[in-house]
């Protein structure tokens, strides 16, 4: 019996991983650009973690959790990358660094979901951090920056929405008048709703489910969701956060249903969604939370950041070139032939040779196939005379000449 991966995560084939590598150099480019530096945490952590990290309401923790007990210590496959890395940031003192500290990451993250397109039980993340700062431009600056590496990777067609969740404060009061506009039907609700109720009744608002979907479409609802809840300190948040955006030209669509499935986010979150994706359209979510470094046993810092779905990205952005090889060396002295492939290697020219030193004409298919653009002749003639002689595969053109001087035509 062959043995398959598991279901719900791929293999990245050595046909596909330049598409990665492609993504990661993008991100790290412009992230160190941008004085970012990564972190890179474990792939497992405490359990509870995620439990007061991420939060005990969401389809995260209840659902999608790959957990395993060792030595009676229950951990847990991360499934997202801000709880550690801000329990990272706690532990490791990073508060004592310079403010503001700006961190990215990218990884495998794990959920046990059903999956489907766009939705992989391992899938990759990469995402930013910022703490520090509780002003509105440093959301601005963290979209900014979202917007930037999607502009990067060349994806067209993207929508952000924003919204204002406002604070624990200010929330409250809204938790109980939305608790109160849907309480009426609650017994149609799912029963994922039924238990939000309880928990944070602000996660009904984007249940996925058609009936509740309609059952919100009240004028009721829509009147307490429009009824401006929030607090002034959190309107002035936002208000600023929209000036930066108007200013960095970003377009955005404020959605009042917008609350993320999250439990840590505080005033700012916002979603992006690709036009060319099917039901799983989101690429980009992130928000504020100002109080999850407490929660998690930090001294209180404000923090923004976001993640965005690395698998979901490549589905809709141009593939870029393949990476291929420089020079492919010619030649029927495997000594020779060796010696001169890491030479042009170590000054950093992409070089290949053969290695079953097959005939000089299938050496020299071999090299076109390949699509390198030089084939690096080292015939009898060559060696004997201690030349070498470079042809360059889209023209056509050859030069023979010293060897020491071949770097003149092979640029690096
Ligand atoms: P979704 O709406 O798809 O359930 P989410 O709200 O659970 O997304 P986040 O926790 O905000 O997602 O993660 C950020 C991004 O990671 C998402 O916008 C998406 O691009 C990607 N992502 C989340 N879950 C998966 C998954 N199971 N498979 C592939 N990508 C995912
Ligand atoms: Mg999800």
């Amino acid at each position: 019996m062959i043995i398959k991966a598991p279901k719900g995560t791929d293999d990245i084939t050595a046909q596909d991983s330049y598409i990665w590598q492609f993504m990661e150099n993008k991100a790290q480019n412009l992230f160190e650009n941008s004085n970012y530096k990564e972190v890179r945490t474990p792939i497992f952590e405490s359990t509870e973690l995620f439990h007061r990290g991420v939060g005990d309401s969401t389809d995260i923790v209840n659902k999608e959790m790959y957990t395993f007990v060792q030595k009676e210590r229950s951990l847990t496959l991360r499934p997202e990358n801000t709880a550690g890395a801000v329990r990272a940031y706690i532990e490791n003192g990073m508060h004592r660094l310079p403010s503001p500290l700006k961190l990215w990451y990218k990884g495998p993250m794990f959920r046990y979901e059903r999956p489907q397109g766009g939705r992989k039980r391992q899938f990759h993340q990469v995402g930013v951090e910022l703490f520090g700062i509780q002003e509105a431009i440093a959301d601005a600056e963290v979209i900014k920056l979202a917007m930037e590496y999607l502009d990067e990777l060349n994806i067209p067609e993207l929508s952000l929405e924003i919204n204002n969740i406002g604070c624990p404060e200010c929330r409250n009061d809204f938790r109980d008048k939305i608790r109160n506009a849907v309480q009426p039907g609650l017994e149609m609700f799912c029963a994922d709703c039924k238990v939000r109720y309880d928990k944070n009744p602000l996660r009904m608002l984007d249940c996925k489910n058609d009936t509740c979907k309609e059952l919100l479409d009240t004028d009721e609802l829509k009147e307490t969701i429009n009824s401006d809840y929030i607090c002034e300190e959190c309107s002035t948040h936002f208000d600023n956060l929209k000036k930066y955006l108007n200013i960095l030209n970003i377009k955005y669509t404020i959605n009042k249903k917008l609350v993320r499935g999250l439990d840590y986010y505080t005033k700012t979150v916002f979603e992006i969604t690709s036009n060319n994706l099917g039901a799983q359209n989101a690429v980009c979510g992130g928000g504020r939370y100002d109080g999850l470094v407490e929660m998690l046993g930090g001294k209180h810092t404000p923090a923004v950041g976001w993640a965005m779905g690395m698998e979901r990205l490549m589905a809709i952005m141009p593939t870029p070139e393949p990476n291929k090889i420089k020079a492919f060396v010619v030649s029927n002295n495997t000594y020779k032939a060796l010696e001169l492939a890491f030479k042009l290697r170590s000054k950093g020219i992409s070089t290949d040779f053969d290695l079953l030193n097959r005939k000089f004409v299938k050496q020299l298919d071999k090299a076109s196939k390949l699509n390198a653009d030089y084939a690096v002749l080292l015939g009898e003639d060559e060696i004997n005379s201690g030349t070498v002689t470079v042809k360059n595969l889209k023209t056509s053109e050859q030069h023979t000449l010293s060897q020491d001087k071949i770097f003149d035509i092979i640029e690096y």
